[in-house]
Parts: C-alpha cells; sequence; structure tokens
C-alpha cells in the first residue's frame, strides 16, 4: 500500500484552498521507526511509551530507558517526536506490577493517575526522557488528563526533575514542550487558563469518544455503535478548537480517527491542524486532503448540522461521490 502512495511521500500536505496540515505517525517500538522515513511521517505525533514496559517481564532500569529514548530521536533525525508518558492501567496491564482488581478499569487508576500516584516511577521516566535528549529538543505529553491540576502537578515534577538533572551536571534538552492528553470531556470545559498553560493539547480520539457516547472502545456490541462525525462529537471538537484557538495552544489529534481519511478530512476541516496516525494511513489520508478543499467541507459540515441531521458523514460521502 505505500508503494501505492510513493509518488506524494514528500509532497506536503496542502489542500486545495491552501490549507497546511502536519501528518505524523503513531509509534511505540523501536520496529515501528523505520516508517518513519518510509510513510513521509513529518515527525512522531504519539509515542506510546508504555508498550516498551508491557513487553518485558520486569520494570526496566533507568538505563535502559535512556538508551531506547536516545534510540527514538536519533532515528528520528531532527523530526519532532512526542513522547507520552507511561499509559499503564485500563486494558493495559504490567504484569510486575501490583495489580488491584477494579470494576470498571477504563474509569479506574490509569495513565497519569498512576503516575501521581507513584511518583518514584513517573520521576523515573522523566529523568531518563531529559538525558536521552541530551540538548535535543524535548516533547512530553501526559495522558488521560481529566483536570487541570493532574497536568500542573505532573508539570511540576516535571521541573523538579529539571532542577534536578541540572545540579547533576546534566545536558539539558535544548527546548522542552509539555502537553496534555484530551480524553475526556471533562478537559474541554476545563477553565481556559488551562489551556494557556498547557504548550499542547492532543485529542485522544479512542478515549474521548468512549466516555463521550458512553461505549466502551473495547466491546464488540457497542464499539461500532456511535460515529465520529456524529454532530455531537463535532460540537464537542469545535470546542476544543475554539478553547485551543483563544489561548494560541497547538492542537492535534491522534486517535485512529485521524488515519481514516474522512474522518480525517473533516477534523482539518473542523481546524485541527495536526493529524497522527498509524503510519499506513499516512499516504490515503494525504491523498484525499491533497483533493480537498476544506472551505467547501466546512460548508457541508454546517449545512449538515443546520438541518439537524445527526451525523454529517451522509452529506460528505455525497459530496465526495460528486466530486471524485
Ligand atoms: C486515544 O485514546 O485516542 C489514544 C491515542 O491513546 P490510546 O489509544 O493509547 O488510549
Ligand atoms: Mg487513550
Amino acid at each position: 500500500a505505500q508503494k501505492r502512495y510513493a509518488s506524494i511521500r514528500e509532497t506536503p500536505t496542502v489542500t486545495k484552498d491552501g490549507e497546511r496540515i502536519n501528518l505524523v505517525m503513531n509509534a511505540g517500538l523501536m520496529a515501528d521507526l523505520p516508517s518513519l522515513k518510509t510513510s513521509g511521517a513529518e515527525g512522531v505525533g504519539l509515542f506510546r511509551t508504555e508498550l516498551q514496559f508491557l513487553i518485558r517481564n520486569q520494570m526496566p532500569k533507568r538505563s535502559e530507558l535512556v538508551a531506547q529514548y536516545k534510540r527514538v530521536l536519533d532515528s528520528a533525525d531532527g523530526k519532532r517526536v512526542v513522547f507520552r508518558t507511561l499509559d499503564i492501567g485500563s486494558d493495559k496491564v504490567l504484569p510486575y506490577m501490583k495489580h488491584v482488581a477494579e470494576p470498571n478499569p477504563a474509569l479506574g487508576w490509569r495513565a497519569i493517575r498512576v503516575g501521581l500516584d507513584k511518583r518514584g516511577v513517573m520521576r523515573m521516566q522523566l529523568q531518563a526522557l531529559l538525558r536521552a535528549a541530551d540538548g535535543r529538543p524535548l516533547t512530553v505529553m501526559f495522558p488521560f488528563v481529566a483536570q487541570a491540576d493532574e497536568y500542573r502537578e505532573a508539570r511540576w515534577e516535571v521541573n523538579k526533575t529539571l532542577e534536578r538533572e541540572k545540579r547533576l551536571g546534566h545536558v539539558l534538552p535544548e527546548t522542552l514542550e509539555v502537553g496534555a492528553m484530551l480524553e475526556t470531556p471533562s478537559l474541554a470545559f476545563a477553565p481556559q487558563k488551562f489551556f494557556d498553560e498547557v504548550d499542547f493539547i492532543s485529542i485522544g480520539g479512542n478515549d474521548l469518544k468512549q466516555f463521550f457516547f458512553a461505549a466502551d472502545r473495547e466491546n464488540e456490541l457497542v464499539r461500532r455503535r456511535y460515529d465520529t462525525l456524529n454532530v455531537s462529537f463535532l460540537s464537542l471538537i469545535e470546542r476544543i478548537v475554539e478553547r485551543c484557538g483563544i489561548s494560541d495552544t497547538p492542537l492535534s489529534f491522534c486517535g485512529e480517527d485521524a488515519g481514516r481519511p474522512i474522518e480525517a478530512l473533516c477534523l482539518a476541516a473542523m481546524g485541527i491542524r495536526t493529524l497522527s496516525m498509524r503510519p499506513a494511513s499516512i499516504g490515503p489520508v494525504k491523498s484525499l486532503l491533497l483533493r480537498s478543499n476544506l472551505q467547501d467541507v466546512r460548508k457541508i459540515i454546517a449545512d449538515a448540522r443546520h438541518r439537524g441531521e445527526q451525523s454529517v458523514r451522509p452529506a460528505i460521502m455525497e459530496y465526495l461521490r460528486d466530486n471524485g
């Protein structure tokens, strides 16, 4: 499939009406890294660090993490890599960490909640990231932030770790960005001040959608029931775009929907400028964006919403049928 899109691999993603969209990739294992070159991704928008913890049978040492993160940055060769801190709990259980049985793990002790309660693990990972950067730019993001203070506490840990590293005589990153994943509807309704504080926001669409529609993303009986292009969900996206716009906060989207061409087209039309997806999706998404006029798509979305339709998908499909 990648061969089919080879001719547009180096083409910047600019829509017919001149809007520039950044297509970046999701990764998590060393084996994913060669895709940075072959897919045409402009960077790594989501590096899921937990995968390297999940494939082992004991807690990795800090020095091992440093070596791994260094390799990731080396192979990115100056392209931006967004390291997501450990996103464990829910469906991702570390075999070597004490497991607490929870009635609703998806709503339970997971991601940043674990990090804030187990500061030792969070610090070790932050330290490893800072050391791996070794004077290069570093981008870190915290998963599953549900309210502003969780981000603030995590950021406080980042600053503390930075100070400690400096005292120990380590080279600090050239620049450091600290972002939050917006994966629970609550964060879209945080005070505007939060959007001023955060360096960037990345929408974790898989979780956001699961919690918005109250439909388990792992449950075959319900997981396909609700459309991402449902106007209610698009209203939430619109709100997030607006809030980030007011604070001039960079916004990206990194759930599976970013890699589905029609969904990606609508997200771009709604104002999301960076889409992070599995490498094999870059070609198909780029191909559609290059042929599209976001102005038109925006109009179709607005009209369908105005008519009171449940989803904008039928209208978009019709438009795409009529316009090649
Ligand atoms: C998401 O929730 O959309 C996301 C990107 O994170 P994960 O799929 O790893 O939960
Ligand atoms: Mg998630």
